[in-house]
């Protein structure tokens, strides 16, 4: 059967895709399959989520569950971020965080360690308090903070169970505030790294790489809904101009007009925090292929200062790059376990050919820095991801117990934590 992901750029190879109408039924089919995986909403950019048969849990509603007293909500795992936030916001509560977009599935992107941005914010994965998976003989389990287990358990790339239900920590509601300014010149972001990433609760910066300036400044204040914190930053910071003007914050992309999320009047964090409106197609409307590379927080200028010299060749292939940080954790196969990273983001064009004979120079040049590359995104097939993940042998052997016989392996999986070189199932 034909099925791609999101951008088009990965056709998946199932011979079906079960739609379970309940858990139970969910179950059967997970027991019953010899290999089998989870799709979520097909928004990451290589054949991670791939399998001779998938199963897709979205057909299946259940209520979330908020508990204001222990400050959680439960959620089904297939629920898309953009539908948990606006329950969230109308019931008073929030995330610490959002992606860039609404659209994923929270299972999906705490499988893959999806991160959104800010100095203090870890990767919306180190929200996660429990989760509950069909295990490999179809039997549910649940698995909380606390568990042993449980710190291997979160980022865990698909390889321990399809998730049925996924425990969040909340915060009570707040307003955010996006703020853009134009003209920021590489070398005062070099200079200046580490108070331009701190100036916002959220930052984001966007650009290219061989022009003097840089094309955005994107910061998100955060304020509680009762008024009190709201920022505003000023008309000029770190030599750039604020935009008044309702701009395309990815101003040197080419994205759709009008699938941002409203910058310069404040409003709930469930419609600020995402780059992207949950209402429209959001980045480039899936012309594009995306790679992201994270590097230790103290290394992040001396990073940027490597790939530079590859810049020339490679802005004809992007729409845009984008640098965000995040804060660490201890999840074993997130972008922070260990530490705060700097993320180093490509929207190439649609060109994969020419994008996987670039992407090995860019991975060289980050060498030094112990690169780790998103789970979900485009890197090559050299790339050591065990030389980035401390713990991914943990990892491994954590996913050899609970799945022995790797029914939710797949040529990834094998591929990028190099399984078949030590033991096939
Ligand atoms: C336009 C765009 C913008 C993006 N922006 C960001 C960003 O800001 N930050 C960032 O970090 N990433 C970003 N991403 C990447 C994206 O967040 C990840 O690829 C994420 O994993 C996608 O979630 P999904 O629901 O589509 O999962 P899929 O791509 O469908 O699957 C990803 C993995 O999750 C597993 N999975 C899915 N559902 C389940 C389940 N129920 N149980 C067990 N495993 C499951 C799959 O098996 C697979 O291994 C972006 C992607 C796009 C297309």
């Amino acid at each position: 059967m034909t099925l791609s992901n999101w951008a088009g750029n990965v056709a998946f190879t199932p011979t079906d895709v079960l739609h379970a109408r309940d858990i139970a039924e969910a179950q059967r089919l997970v027991a019953d399959a010899p290999r089998i995986r989870a799709l979520g909403t097909g928004h990451s950019f290589n054949d991670i989520a791939d399998a001779p048969q998938l199963i897709s849990l979205r057909d299946i509603a259940s209520p979330f569950e908020l508990d204001e007293a222990a400050r959680t909500v439960t959620v089904r795992g297939a629920a898309p971020y953009g539908a948990v936030a606006a329950f969230l916001h109308e019931h008073g509560w929030a995330l610490h965080n959002l992606g860039s977009l609404p659209h994923i599935s929270v299972a999906g992107a705490t499988a893959t360690g999806t991160h959104g941005s800010g100095d203090g914010n870890g990767v919306l994965s180190t929200a996660v308090r429990g989760i509950e998976r069909i295990g490999a003989d179809g039997e549910l389990t649940w698995v909380g903070a606390g568990d042993p287990d449980f710190d291997g358990s979160v980022v865990a790339l698909g390889a321990l169970g399809v998730i049925t239900r996924i425990r969040l920590a909340i915060e009570p509601t707040y307003d955010v505030t996006q703020q853009v300014y134009t003209g920021l010149s590489w070398d005062t972001f070099l200079d200046q790294f580490d108070a331009i990433m701190a100036s916002a609760y959220s930052v984001s910066v966007l650009g290219k790489w061989a022009t003097p300036t840089l094309s955005t400044l994107w910061l998100k204040h955060r304020a509680r809904a009762d008024g009190a914190g709201s920022a505003d930053a000023g008309s000029r910071l770190f030599g750039g101009d604020r935009v008044t003007a309702d701009v395309h914050a990815i101003i040197t992309g080419d994205a759709p007009d009008d699938n941002m999320t409203p910058l310069g009047t404040r409003g709930a964090w469930s419609t600020r925090l995402a780059h992207f409106r949950f209402d429209r197609d959001p980045s480039a409307g899936g012309d594009e292929i995306q790679s992201e590379f994270f590097v230790p927080r103290a290394a992040a200028v001396d990073a940027l200062r490597a790939i530079r010299p590859l810049g020339e060749r490679i802005d004809p292939l992007l729409h845009v790059s984008e640098f965000r940080t995040f804060a660490g954790d201890d999840l074993w196969l997130s972008g922070g376990e260990g530490g705060g990273r700097l993320a180093i983001h490509f929207t190439w064009r649609q060109r994969p050919d020419e994008v996987a004979a670039i992407l090995p120079e860019i991975e060289a040049a980050l060498r030094p820095f112990t690169p780790r590359a998103h789970w979900g995104k485009v890197y090559s097939a050299g790339f050591d991801q065990a030389a980035g993940f401390d713990r991914l042998g943990e990892f491994i052997a954590l996913a050899a117990r609970v799945d022995p016989t790797g029914k939710f392996r797949n040529d990834h999986l094998d591929r990028v934590l190099r399984l078949s070189d030590s033991e096939a199932p």
